[in-house]
Parts: C-alpha cells; sequence; structure tokens
C-alpha cells in the first residue's frame, strides 16, 4: 500500500476550523471574503505590487473571481491569505522582489483543496482591504490586498497568536494490517505548497525535488515487498512539521525518513554533496545548526499556526530516548555506507542539529539532505531522473541492510 491519502485532509481540516473559530473570536481582523464562483479551476496569472513603505498594495491577476480571507499572523509579521484551491501560473520570480510593506510573498497548495499566498512584513501593518475585482474589458479578475504601516503594539492586538498544538487526536493512522508485520516505513519529503525551501539560480525548488525522489523511494520500497509505506506528503501540499513526527508515532513507524535538499546562499562558501542528519542537542558543527534552524521554519514560511520555537526546544530533548538516538545513528552510518559510491558525499557527511521532524522519542529518524540546490554539479544530479532512481536505490539498500542487521528487534513494530 501507499501512503496516498494517508494523511488525509482530516488534521488539516480540523487545524483550519481551529483557525476559523479563532477568526469568529476577532472581528477586528478586517476579514474579507468574497463570494464565490464555481466552475473553472481558479488560477493565478500573474502578480504584482505597488505603494510605499506607508501603504503597499499587492495585485494578483485570475482567470476568474475566487472567495479568499486574509488576516495577519505574529512572530514573524506575516498577511495570510486564504484560498480555495488555485493553480499558481505566476511568473518565475514572482514574489521575490521586495517593496514596501512587503518583504517578499510565497505561495502554493495548503492542504487539499486550499490555496495560501503568504506576505512577509518588513514593517507592521494592517489589512485595510481585501477584494476581487471580477474581470472587466480587457482586465483579468483580480485580487487585491491593500496593506498599511501600523505600529507594533497595534499589529500585535490585531494579529493571531500562535496557539499550543492541539493535535493529539487528529493525528492520522493507518489501518492496522492485521497479521501484515512488516517494517513501516515514513517516507517525508520536505516543504511543500507555499514553503518551496531552497531554490536553485535556474528556479529549481527544493520542494519538488525531494518530493520526486521520495515518490521513487516509495515505489521501490514497495516493490520489495517487504516494507509498508507511508508518506507524510505525496504532492504539492504543506504538513506542519509536529504533524509529520505525529504521523511516524501514531503509525508505530519502524524508521522515519525526511527528505531535503540544502542550498548555500552566496557569499556563504560552497558545498556539495548529501548529508545525512541526526537530532542531537548540540549541533555537531554551526553549519548544521543553520541548517536546522532553517528547516524548523517550515511552518513560518507556509503561514502555518506554528507553536512557539521554545515550546518545540523545551519538549525536543527531554523526550528523545538513547534507544532510539543509537538506531537513528546505525541506519544513518548504514545510509552513508549505501550512498557512498553511487552519489557523492558531503566531506563530513553524518551530522546532527536538533531538527523538529526527527524528535520522535520512539521512531529512528534522520534527515537526509541531497546535495546543494546551489551547487551546479549538485544540481545538475538532483534534476536528472537516472540520479533520483539511483539515489532512491541507494536508500532501499540501507533499509535493507538496517532491518537485516537488526530483524528480531525491530521487525513486527
Ligand atoms: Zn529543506
Amino acid at each position: 500500500m501507499t501512503g496516498g491519502g494517508i494523511r488525509g485532509p482530516a488534521g488539516m481540516r480540523i487545524v483550519s476550523l481551529f483557525i476559523a473559530a479563532l477568526l469568529l473570536a476577532a472581528g477586528s481582523l478586517g476579514l474579507g471574503a468574497v463570494s464565490a464562483q464555481t466552475g473553472q479551476r481558479a488560477t493565478a496569472l500573474d502578480a504584482r505590487l505597488a505603494g510605499d513603505a506607508n501603504r503597499t498594495r499587492i495585485v494578483i491577476d485570475l482567470n476568474r473571481k475566487i472567495e479568499v480571507r486574509s488576516y495577519t499572523i505574529a512572530n514573524p509579521n506575516r498577511v495570510v491569505i486564504e484560498l480555495p484551491e488555485v493553480s499558481f501560473d505566476l511568473p518565475v520570480g514572482a514574489g521575490k522582489q521586495a517593496r514596501g510593506l512587503v518583504s517578499a510573498f510565497r505561495y502554493g497548495q495548503f492542504a487539499q483543496g486550499k490555496g495560501r499566498i503568504v506576505i512577509d512584513l518588513r514593517e507592521p501593518a494592517r489589512i485595510d482591504k481585501t477584494f476581487v475585482l471580477a474581470a472587466i474589458d480587457d482586465q483579468p479578475a483580480r485580487l487585491v490586498i491593500d496593506l498599511v504601516r501600523t505600529d507594533a503594539a497595534s499589529f500585535l492586538k490585531g494579529a493571531l497568536v500562535p496557539e499550543p498544538a492541539k493535535t493529539a487526536a487528529l493525528r492520522p493512522q493507518v489501518k492496522p494490517q492485521g497479521s501484515d508485520t512488516r517494517p513501516l516505513i515514513v517516507i517525508d519529503p520536505g516543504h511543500g505548497g507555499p514553503d518551496s525551501g531552497a531554490q536553485a539560480k535556474t528556479g529549481d525548488e527544493e520542494k519538488e525535488v525531494v518530493l520526486d525522489v521520495g515518490k521513487r523511494l516509495r515505489d521501490q520500497l514497495l516493490k520489495t515487498n517487504r516494507y509498508r509505506v507511508v508518506m507524510t506528503r505525496d504532492d504539492d501540499y504543506y504538513v506542519p512539521l509536529d504533524e509529520r513526527v505525529a504521523i511516524a508515532r501514531t503509525n508505530n513507524a519502524a524508521l522515519f525518513i525526511s527528505i531535503h535538499a540544502d542550498s548555500l546562499s552566496k557569499g556563504a562558501g560552497e558545498a556539495s554533496g548529501a548529508t545525512i542528519y541526526t537530532l542531537s542537542e548540540r549541533a555537531s558543527d554551526s553549519d548544521a545548526q543553520k541548517l536546522a534552524d532553517k528547516e524548523n521554519d517550515s511552518d513560518k514560511f507556509a503561514g502555518y499556526l506554528a507553536r512557539q520555537p521554545d515550546d518545540i526546544a523545551n519538549i525536543l530533548f527531554d523526550l528523545a530516548q538513547r534507544n532510539t538516538k543509537n538506531h537513528s545513528a546505525l541506519f544513518a552510518r548504514t545510509l552513508v555506507g549505501s550512498i557512498k559510491g553511487a552519489a557523492r558525499l558531503h566531506k563530513s557527511p553524518l551530522r546532527s542539529a536538533g531538527f523538529v521532524v526527527l524528535k520522535s522519542p520512539d521512531v529512528p529518524s534522520v534527515l537526509l539532505e541531497l546535495g546543494y540546490l546551489s551547487s551546479p554539479d549538485d544540481l545538475k544530479q538532483m534534476t536528472s531522473e537516472t540520479w533520483r532512481e539511483k539515489v532512491s536505490a541507494t536508500v532501499v539498500v540501507a533499509i535493507e541492510k538496517f532491518f537485516a542487521d537488526r530483524a528480531p528487534a525491530i521487525a513486527g513494530r
């Protein structure tokens, strides 16, 4: 069986209901609701920013009118526009340019049937208006968001504040497979939806690379007939970090593999090759720490009301158990051994840091960075189907070896 639909929209739906309840409770948020028009799938065609640091307008051209909702989230300060399912057919680089109150914006599928635009603010801003204009003459339909500068205190008053996660009862679960005691592997392609992860100069995005490798890995694993597989996501939508962990734990996974691809910013030196990370309280090196910080910000990028980072840090290491850590380390070493020869490894390929997705106390977990999208050589590999197939095969080899060595202890978990 595959992970298709396992994650299920249920969790997200309830999170949305939760957000909706917050919205109802916050009448002063300036919500914009616009009547829906069903029919052809909505498509965003173009986007532009206008105005200055006192008043900034974002305009998204659409093929038809849609219903939208908007609200602000603090820390970091963002504006979130909730949309129905929308295809984003925006020009390359859309949202990357800062202007006025806006430093950047991202967009994508947030959950099945839901789109989202997340606007990063340079200064505290209030949503003055959100509206959608119907097409007229040669003008397409347009979504317009008007932002007005405000002070920090007023911003906080109007913004939604992250709440402690309350998803314990909502975790997606695979139906018990009767007597099927084959080890269950959770494959976690990083990012998704509005959070595209790292990006290459060519426009290639981490979220796409890791999803494709994740699916190939799933298919190859299923072919062995020795494993059950669940994917945290099998399409271009966002799954909060806590939920990824919950999917592994609730399904009693025998192994959790998060797949990513890093990128170094300009001036940060050069690096290439694959790296395997495990969880540790103290990062193995400062680059590992920086990477973990970046990956842990995923929820923020996606505009998800994430738990406060402090809460995550507090529970992170209390929970991690030595036994699980040992198994994680063993699998990481096995994976390095198996990737070697088939793909290039980073010069120090085994590293560790406080990655939120690796915090399951009872599921051996590793995070595989396939390589660096900032390295032309790595990029060439990562965009090659042959390489993706080959690197997936090396992960299967490592999994086979891991379970062969540990069969009596772990199989049947
Ligand atoms: Zn990543």
